[in-house]
Protein backbone atom coordinates (compact mmCIF):
# COMPACT_ATOMS: atom_id res chain seq x y z
CA UNK A 1 0.00 0.00 0.00
CA UNK A 2 1.52 3.54 -0.74
CA UNK A 3 0.16 6.64 0.24
CA UNK A 4 1.57 8.05 -3.54
CA UNK A 5 2.13 6.14 -6.68
CA UNK A 6 4.95 3.72 -7.10
CA UNK A 7 8.79 4.30 -6.44
CA UNK A 8 8.41 6.61 -3.45
CA UNK A 9 11.45 8.97 -3.23
CA UNK A 10 13.64 7.01 -5.34
CA UNK A 11 11.54 8.62 -7.94
CA UNK A 12 12.85 11.94 -7.64
CA UNK A 13 16.32 10.53 -9.00
CA UNK A 14 16.40 11.53 -12.20
CA UNK A 15 19.56 8.94 -12.48
CA UNK A 16 20.43 6.59 -9.62
CA UNK A 17 24.06 5.50 -10.55
CA UNK A 18 25.01 3.33 -7.71
CA UNK A 19 22.56 0.50 -7.62
CA UNK A 20 23.66 -3.07 -8.50
CA UNK A 21 23.18 -3.89 -12.39
CA UNK A 22 22.90 -0.43 -14.13
CA UNK A 23 26.45 0.39 -15.21
CA UNK A 24 25.44 3.68 -16.79
CA UNK A 25 22.84 4.38 -14.08
CA UNK A 26 18.88 4.03 -14.01
CA UNK A 27 16.09 6.65 -13.52
CA UNK A 28 14.03 6.62 -10.51
CA UNK A 29 11.04 6.19 -12.10
CA UNK A 30 11.98 3.32 -14.66
CA UNK A 31 13.64 1.46 -11.90
CA UNK A 32 10.04 1.77 -9.76
CA UNK A 33 8.16 0.47 -12.96
CA UNK A 34 10.46 -2.15 -13.55
CA UNK A 35 10.16 -2.91 -9.77
CA UNK A 36 6.57 -2.77 -10.23
CA UNK A 37 6.20 -5.46 -13.24
CA UNK A 38 8.42 -7.72 -11.69
CA UNK A 39 6.40 -7.48 -8.54
CA UNK A 40 2.94 -7.92 -9.96
CA UNK A 41 4.44 -10.51 -12.29
CA UNK A 42 5.36 -12.68 -8.42
CA UNK A 43 2.09 -12.28 -7.86
CA UNK A 44 1.94 -8.98 -5.10
CA UNK A 45 -1.22 -6.84 -4.92
CA UNK A 46 -1.05 -3.12 -4.79
CA UNK A 47 -3.08 -0.36 -3.55
CA UNK A 48 -2.15 3.01 -4.36
CA UNK A 49 -3.36 6.22 -3.35
CA UNK A 50 -4.71 5.32 -0.40
CA UNK A 51 -2.75 6.89 3.34
CA UNK A 52 -3.23 4.65 6.25
CA UNK A 53 -3.34 6.68 9.14
CA UNK A 54 -4.57 4.39 12.47
CA UNK A 55 -2.37 1.19 13.09
CA UNK A 56 -4.18 -1.04 16.25
CA UNK A 57 -4.32 -4.26 17.43
CA UNK A 58 -7.24 -6.71 16.25
CA UNK A 59 -8.25 -10.22 16.63
CA UNK A 60 -6.49 -11.00 13.38
CA UNK A 61 -3.57 -9.33 14.75
CA UNK A 62 -2.92 -5.55 13.73
CA UNK A 63 -5.67 -3.21 11.77
CA UNK A 64 -4.59 -0.51 9.49
CA UNK A 65 -7.07 1.98 9.03
CA UNK A 66 -7.41 3.95 5.44
CA UNK A 67 -7.97 7.74 5.28
CA UNK A 68 -11.09 6.92 2.62
CA UNK A 69 -12.23 4.87 6.29
CA UNK A 70 -11.55 1.47 4.99
CA UNK A 71 -9.37 -0.86 6.86
CA UNK A 72 -7.45 -3.58 6.32
CA UNK A 73 -6.54 -6.42 8.49
CA UNK A 74 -3.10 -8.55 8.89
CA UNK A 75 -1.45 -10.47 10.78
CA UNK A 76 2.23 -9.14 9.67
CA UNK A 77 3.38 -5.21 9.28
CA UNK A 78 5.88 -4.66 7.24
CA UNK A 79 6.33 -0.80 7.80
CA UNK A 80 8.27 1.02 4.86
CA UNK A 81 7.13 4.35 4.95
CA UNK A 82 10.53 5.71 4.46
CA UNK A 83 11.53 9.47 4.91
CA UNK A 84 11.13 12.92 3.66
CA UNK A 85 14.16 14.90 3.26
CA UNK A 86 13.91 18.76 2.98
CA UNK A 87 14.86 20.02 -0.39
CA UNK A 88 17.25 22.82 -1.42
CA UNK A 89 14.13 23.55 -3.84
CA UNK A 90 16.58 25.52 -6.64
CA UNK A 91 15.85 24.45 -9.99
CA UNK A 92 18.91 24.07 -11.50
CA UNK A 93 20.27 21.56 -8.52
CA UNK A 94 17.40 19.50 -8.32
CA UNK A 95 18.07 18.86 -12.12
CA UNK A 96 21.03 17.12 -11.60
CA UNK A 97 19.74 14.80 -8.49
CA UNK A 98 22.41 11.81 -9.11
CA UNK A 99 24.44 13.62 -11.37
CA UNK A 100 26.83 15.41 -8.83
CA UNK A 101 23.99 16.67 -6.34
CA UNK A 102 23.00 13.73 -3.57
CA UNK A 103 20.17 14.09 -0.93
CA UNK A 104 21.75 12.12 2.29
CA UNK A 105 25.11 10.87 3.06
CA UNK A 106 27.69 9.44 0.41
CA UNK A 107 27.63 6.04 1.14
CA UNK A 108 29.06 4.73 -2.40
CA UNK A 109 30.02 8.18 -4.08
CA UNK A 110 32.91 9.03 -1.95
CA UNK A 111 35.83 6.98 -4.02
CA UNK A 112 34.53 8.16 -7.12
CA UNK A 113 35.03 12.28 -6.09
CA UNK A 114 39.09 11.13 -5.99
CA UNK A 115 41.00 14.77 -7.00
CA UNK A 116 37.06 16.17 -6.55
CA UNK A 117 36.07 19.68 -5.46
CA UNK A 118 32.81 18.96 -3.01
CA UNK A 119 30.62 20.33 -0.55
CA UNK A 120 28.47 19.81 1.86
CA UNK A 121 25.26 21.79 2.98
CA UNK A 122 24.17 21.22 6.64
CA UNK A 123 25.80 21.85 10.18
CA UNK A 124 24.56 18.67 11.69
CA UNK A 125 26.26 15.72 12.92
CA UNK A 126 25.20 13.73 9.53
CA UNK A 127 26.98 16.66 7.23
CA UNK A 128 30.20 16.76 9.54
CA UNK A 129 30.39 12.65 9.36
CA UNK A 130 29.60 12.96 5.44
CA UNK A 131 32.64 15.70 5.02
CA UNK A 132 35.02 13.50 7.34
CA UNK A 133 34.52 10.56 4.59
CA UNK A 134 34.60 12.35 1.64
CA UNK A 135 37.72 14.28 2.94
CA UNK A 136 39.09 11.11 2.75
CA UNK A 137 39.22 10.88 -1.24
CA UNK A 138 37.92 14.34 -2.39
CA UNK A 139 40.79 16.86 -3.56
CA UNK A 140 38.72 19.44 -1.21
CA UNK A 141 35.81 19.33 0.52
CA UNK A 142 33.74 22.68 1.70
CA UNK A 143 31.02 22.49 4.60
CA UNK A 144 28.28 25.42 4.05
CA UNK A 145 26.47 26.35 6.83
CA UNK A 146 24.39 29.56 7.60
CA UNK A 147 25.26 29.97 11.01
CA UNK A 148 28.04 31.73 12.10
CA UNK A 149 29.60 28.22 14.09
CA UNK A 150 29.40 24.59 13.09
CA UNK A 151 29.73 24.23 17.28
CA UNK A 152 25.94 25.66 16.87
CA UNK A 153 24.06 22.56 15.12
CA UNK A 154 27.33 19.69 15.53
CA UNK A 155 28.72 17.47 18.39
CA UNK A 156 31.64 18.72 19.43
CA UNK A 157 34.03 15.57 18.71
CA UNK A 158 33.21 16.44 14.83
CA UNK A 159 33.92 19.86 15.17
CA UNK A 160 37.26 19.11 16.43
CA UNK A 161 37.66 16.43 13.92
CA UNK A 162 36.67 19.09 10.83
CA UNK A 163 38.79 22.06 12.95
CA UNK A 164 42.09 19.69 12.13
CA UNK A 165 41.10 18.03 9.04
CA UNK A 166 43.36 19.99 6.51
CA UNK A 167 41.31 19.13 3.26
CA UNK A 168 38.23 20.47 4.94
CA UNK A 169 36.82 23.94 5.01
CA UNK A 170 33.64 25.58 6.60
CA UNK A 171 32.06 28.55 5.48
CA UNK A 172 29.54 30.32 7.46
CA UNK A 173 26.61 32.27 6.97
CA UNK A 174 26.10 30.65 3.45
CA UNK A 175 23.44 29.69 1.68
CA UNK A 176 23.27 27.79 -1.61
CA UNK A 177 21.29 29.81 -4.50
CA UNK A 178 21.94 28.65 -7.58
CA UNK A 179 23.97 26.26 -9.72
CA UNK A 180 23.98 23.92 -12.32
CA UNK A 181 25.82 22.29 -15.29
CA UNK A 182 25.78 20.03 -18.44
CA UNK A 183 24.99 16.63 -17.99
CA UNK A 184 26.61 16.90 -14.06
CA UNK A 185 26.99 19.59 -11.66
CA UNK A 186 29.42 22.15 -12.79
CA UNK A 187 29.16 24.92 -10.28
CA UNK A 188 27.09 26.27 -7.39
CA UNK A 189 26.57 30.04 -6.78
CA UNK A 190 26.79 30.58 -3.11
CA UNK A 191 25.29 33.93 -0.96
CA UNK A 192 27.16 35.37 1.86
CA UNK A 193 24.26 36.23 4.14
CA UNK A 194 25.93 38.87 5.95
CA UNK A 195 26.64 41.37 2.84
CA UNK A 196 24.00 39.38 0.28
CA UNK A 197 27.06 38.92 -2.15
CA UNK A 198 26.69 36.15 -4.33
CA UNK A 199 29.75 33.79 -5.46
CA UNK A 200 30.02 31.13 -8.44
CA UNK A 201 32.40 28.48 -7.25
CA UNK A 202 33.12 25.40 -9.16
CA UNK A 203 31.78 22.41 -8.13
CA UNK A 204 31.41 18.49 -9.12
CA UNK A 205 29.60 17.31 -5.88
CA UNK A 206 27.14 19.07 -3.18
CA UNK A 207 25.69 16.34 -0.55
CA UNK A 208 22.93 18.00 1.04
CA UNK A 209 21.87 16.97 4.31
CA UNK A 210 19.30 19.96 5.62
CA UNK A 211 17.48 17.42 7.54
CA UNK A 212 14.92 14.18 7.26
CA UNK A 213 12.12 13.12 9.24
CA UNK A 214 10.64 10.21 9.14
CA UNK A 215 7.36 9.29 8.48
CA UNK A 216 6.14 7.94 11.90
CA UNK A 217 4.00 10.56 13.13
CA UNK A 218 0.91 8.16 12.71
CA UNK A 219 1.94 5.30 13.91
CA UNK A 220 1.10 4.28 18.08
CA UNK A 221 3.55 5.39 20.25
CA UNK A 222 3.79 1.72 21.73
CA UNK A 223 6.73 1.62 18.73
CA UNK A 224 9.99 2.39 19.93
CA UNK A 225 11.62 4.98 17.91
CA UNK A 226 15.14 7.16 18.44
CA UNK A 227 15.11 10.71 19.41
CA UNK A 228 14.42 11.85 15.43
CA UNK A 229 11.24 9.23 15.42
CA UNK A 230 12.63 6.65 13.12
CA UNK A 231 11.94 3.08 14.09
CA UNK A 232 13.92 1.05 16.43
CA UNK A 233 14.18 -2.57 15.39
CA UNK A 234 16.05 -5.75 16.19
CA UNK A 235 18.76 -5.24 18.57
CA UNK A 236 18.24 -1.91 19.16
CA UNK A 237 15.20 -2.29 20.48
CA UNK A 238 16.64 -2.31 24.05
CA UNK A 239 14.54 -3.04 27.39
CA UNK A 240 10.27 -3.96 27.12
CA UNK A 241 10.96 -6.90 24.04
CA UNK A 242 7.66 -9.07 25.58
CA UNK A 243 8.72 -12.12 24.01
CA UNK A 244 11.14 -15.12 24.91
CA UNK A 245 12.80 -15.40 21.60
CA UNK A 246 14.90 -12.16 20.67
CA UNK A 247 13.39 -10.00 17.85
CA UNK A 248 14.24 -10.21 14.38
CA UNK A 249 16.88 -7.60 12.95
CA UNK A 250 14.15 -6.30 11.16
CA UNK A 251 11.27 -6.31 13.83
CA UNK A 252 9.90 -3.31 15.46
CA UNK A 253 9.45 -3.35 19.43
CA UNK A 254 6.00 -4.81 19.09
CA UNK A 255 6.50 -8.32 17.97
CA UNK A 256 5.51 -9.42 14.07
CA UNK A 257 5.61 -5.14 12.98
CA UNK A 258 8.79 -5.25 11.07
CA UNK A 259 10.52 -2.06 9.61
CA UNK A 260 12.71 -1.52 6.67
CA UNK A 261 14.04 1.15 4.52
CA UNK A 262 14.59 4.88 5.50
CA UNK A 263 12.22 4.79 8.40
CA UNK A 264 14.44 2.63 10.51
CA UNK A 265 16.53 3.80 12.71
CA UNK A 266 20.42 3.15 11.60
CA UNK A 267 19.21 2.51 7.95
CA UNK A 268 21.98 3.45 5.01
CA UNK A 269 18.98 5.87 3.39
CA UNK A 270 20.37 4.25 -0.35
CA UNK A 271 17.78 2.33 -2.27
CA UNK A 272 20.01 -1.41 -2.60
CA UNK A 273 20.09 -1.25 0.99
CA UNK A 274 15.87 -0.34 1.10
CA UNK A 275 15.76 -3.60 -1.17
CA UNK A 276 17.76 -5.93 1.09
CA UNK A 277 16.19 -4.54 4.40
CA UNK A 278 12.82 -5.13 2.66
CA UNK A 279 14.05 -9.08 1.55
CA UNK A 280 15.31 -9.42 5.15
CA UNK A 281 12.07 -8.40 6.70
CA UNK A 282 10.00 -11.06 4.29
CA UNK A 283 11.82 -13.90 5.63
CA UNK A 284 11.36 -13.11 9.11
CA UNK A 285 7.70 -12.76 8.32
CA UNK A 286 7.67 -16.12 6.73
CA UNK A 287 9.57 -17.12 10.14
CA UNK A 288 6.68 -15.94 12.19
CA UNK A 289 4.39 -17.06 10.36
CA UNK A 290 5.08 -20.55 10.67
CA UNK A 291 5.97 -20.65 14.69
CA UNK A 292 2.26 -18.80 14.64
CA UNK A 293 3.05 -17.73 18.19
CA UNK A 294 -0.29 -17.02 20.06
CA UNK A 295 -1.73 -13.38 19.95
CA UNK A 296 -2.30 -13.06 23.29
CA UNK A 297 1.57 -13.14 23.92
CA UNK A 298 2.06 -10.58 21.75
CA UNK A 299 2.14 -7.88 23.80
CA UNK A 300 2.94 -3.85 22.25
CA UNK A 301 0.04 -1.48 20.96
C1 LIG B 1 16.08 13.29 -4.40
C2 LIG B 1 16.57 11.94 -3.96
C3 LIG B 1 17.55 11.29 -4.71
C4 LIG B 1 18.02 10.04 -4.30
N1 LIG B 1 18.98 9.42 -5.05
C5 LIG B 1 19.41 8.19 -4.67
C6 LIG B 1 20.38 7.50 -5.45
O1 LIG B 1 20.88 8.01 -6.45
N2 LIG B 1 20.75 6.26 -5.04
C7 LIG B 1 20.24 5.67 -3.93
O2 LIG B 1 20.60 4.53 -3.64
N3 LIG B 1 19.32 6.31 -3.17
C8 LIG B 1 18.90 7.54 -3.51
N4 LIG B 1 18.00 8.21 -2.73
C9 LIG B 1 17.51 7.56 -1.51
C10 LIG B 1 16.46 6.48 -1.86
O3 LIG B 1 15.49 7.01 -2.74
C11 LIG B 1 15.83 5.96 -0.59
O4 LIG B 1 16.84 5.44 0.24
C12 LIG B 1 14.81 4.86 -0.87
O5 LIG B 1 13.82 5.32 -1.76
C13 LIG B 1 14.19 4.39 0.42
O6 LIG B 1 13.14 3.52 0.12
P1 LIG B 1 11.99 3.26 1.20
O7 LIG B 1 11.09 2.27 0.56
O8 LIG B 1 12.58 2.95 2.50
O9 LIG B 1 11.24 4.66 1.40
P2 LIG B 1 10.59 5.67 0.37
O10 LIG B 1 11.23 5.61 -0.95
O11 LIG B 1 10.54 6.97 1.10
O12 LIG B 1 9.11 5.13 0.19
C14 LIG B 1 8.18 5.23 1.24
C15 LIG B 1 6.81 5.19 0.65
O13 LIG B 1 5.89 5.06 1.72
C16 LIG B 1 4.76 5.84 1.41
N5 LIG B 1 4.10 6.21 2.66
C17 LIG B 1 4.60 6.98 3.67
N6 LIG B 1 3.70 7.08 4.66
C18 LIG B 1 2.62 6.37 4.27
C19 LIG B 1 1.35 6.08 4.88
N7 LIG B 1 1.00 6.55 6.09
N8 LIG B 1 0.46 5.31 4.19
C20 LIG B 1 0.80 4.81 2.97
N9 LIG B 1 1.99 5.04 2.36
C21 LIG B 1 2.88 5.81 3.00
C22 LIG B 1 5.29 7.05 0.67
O14 LIG B 1 4.28 7.59 -0.18
C23 LIG B 1 6.45 6.46 -0.12
O15 LIG B 1 6.08 6.13 -1.43
C24 LIG B 1 17.51 9.45 -3.12
C25 LIG B 1 16.52 10.12 -2.38
C26 LIG B 1 16.06 11.36 -2.79
C27 LIG B 1 15.01 12.07 -1.98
Amino acid sequence: MDAAGIGGQARSSSLIRNYLGFARGVSGSRLAEQAYDQAAALGANFVFMHRATTLARSDAGFALSLADGRTIHARVVILATGASYRRLEIPGLDELIGAGVFYGGPVSEAPMLAGKEVFVVGGGNSAGQAALHLARYARHVTILIRSRSLATGMSYYLVQAIGAAPRIAVRTATEVVGGGGGAHLEQLVLRDTATGKDDTVPADALFVLIGARPLTGWLPTGLARDRDGFLLTGADIGGGWPLQRPPFPAETSVPRIFGAGDVRSGSVKRVAAAVGEGATAVQAVHRVLAEDEPAATLAGI
